[in-house]
């Protein structure tokens, strides 16, 4: 019964690609991370002309960029116009109410791609705000329309489907990772926080770069009469280290913690 269940799964979301995608040439959003692996394998059952296309940040887990080179050798890498740490120097950090990082080192690049029928590996027990998207998306503004044939299958459905199918997939997922994405993102929850510490020592060039980074800007910021919420760059670091709600200016607005995005 329950493999008849599984079967359906995949069958639905392979028709899915199928129904929507056929005679398309598809844009295929890949992170390396696990629904990206099982989206990739499901659009490859699907025969739909497809390329796997991955935004590198420069932020990126190395073992992810290793794994993906191994694995997926035709994914395409895009790559932003200006690096993180160029544009962090005439910003604040990214924090859950300002994400300026997705769009400059994510979107903006996969833009260029001339291809509007575009699948993710998107799930909709992921977020509050992914729960409000629905399989198939329309954005007006860029005449794309993204595709979701992993929508509804939950976290156990996707290791289910790897494990069956003896998909490899990522070390850092065996280290207590919940997901792929950049080292230095302010998307990690308390947990996460404490892990980063524990890679803090394993990729001490991405934390020292960010540590000399945030003390640079956040002087920049005093000299130029900004109130921070922190005394010292040093103190907002730790918040940072903790959680996803550290502040950078005084009287921010009070922030939620994005839950379950990291
Ligand atoms: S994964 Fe995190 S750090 Fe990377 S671009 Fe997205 S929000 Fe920014």
């Amino acid at each position: 019964m329950d493999s008849l269940i599984e079967y359906n799964r995949e069958t639905e979301a392979v028709n899915f690609i199928k129904k929507h995608l056929k005679d398309k040439n598809v844009f295929v959003g890949f992170s390396g991370g696990k629904d990206s692996i099982v989206t990739a394998e499901l659009m490859k059952r699907s025969k739909v002309n497809h390329q796997l296309y991955y935004s590198f940040t420069g932020l990126d887990h190395p073992s992810v960029v290793k794994f993906i080179k191994k694995q997926y050798p035709d994914c395409i890498f895009l790559k932003p116009k200006k690096t993180f740490w160029k544009e962090l120097s005439t910003k604040c950090p990214p924090s859950p109410i300002i994400r300026w990082c997705c769009y400059c080192l994510k979107k903006e690049a996969s833009w260029k791609i001339p291809l509007n029928s575009r699948v993710m590996g998107i799930r909709k027990e992921e977020s509050n705000k992914r729960a409000a998207y629905g399989m198939i998306n329309y954005f007006k503004k860029l005449n794309h329309t993204h595709y979701y044939p992993i929508y509804h299958w939950k976290e156990y459905h996707i290791w289910d489907f790897i494990n069956k199918n003896n998909l490899p997939y990522p070390s850092i997922y065996d280290e207590g990772f919940g997901r792929t994405g950049c080292i230095i993102c302010p998307f990690h929850s308390e947990k996460t926080g404490k892990l980063q510490l524990k890679y803090r020592k394993k990729y001490s060039r991405f934390f020292k770069k960010w540590e000399k980074e945030i003390s640079k800007l956040s002087y920049k910021r005093i000299s130029q009469g900004k109130i921070m919420h922190y005394k010292t760059p040093e103190k907002y670091l730790e918040a940072w280290y903790k959680n996803n709600l550290a502040r950078w200016y005084k009287n921010n607005k009070k922030i939620k913690s994005e839950k379950g995005l990291f």
